[in-house]
């Protein structure tokens, strides 16, 4: 998909929405690729992309202006929630979490 054609560049709204945990051998300092620095350790096996659970969330890594323009700043090396969900990506870009996500930004359901 073209990038004008992406919804998903002037949105940005699940990277600012949800909590985002996953294991620590997913973190660089590890096996795996996210950088240790934008998150937050929860327990000895899993840790949280910083800025996820905070009261107005928006994860540490998101570049932009949510419902303008946004990009992940880590998109080759973002953890495994974000792409098995979809988030800033076309698996789950229109479903319901996608909605919900868009709504707590003030913007509308994509068609
Ligand atoms: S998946 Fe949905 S909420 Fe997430 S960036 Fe794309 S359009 Fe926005
Ligand atoms: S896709 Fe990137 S910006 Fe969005 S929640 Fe995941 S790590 Fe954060």
């Amino acid at each position: 998909m073209a990038e004008a054609d992406n919804p998903c560049v002037r949105c940005g709204a699940c990277c600012a929405a949800f909590r985002v945990d996953f294991s620590v051998e997913e973190l660089d300092s590890r096996f795996g690729r996210v950088p240790d620095g934008l998150t937050v350790e929860l327990t000895d096996s899993t840790c949280r992309m910083r800025g996820t659970d905070h009261a107005q969330p928006r994860c540490a890594a998101l570049v932009g202006t949510v419902g303008v323009k946004a990009h992940c700043g880590i998109y080759e090396w973002r953890p495994s929630p974000c792409r098995e969900f979809g988030l800033l990506a076309p698996l789950g870009r229109g479903d319901e979490a996608c909605s919900r996500a868009r709504a707590r930004h003030g913007l509308p359901p994509l068609d």
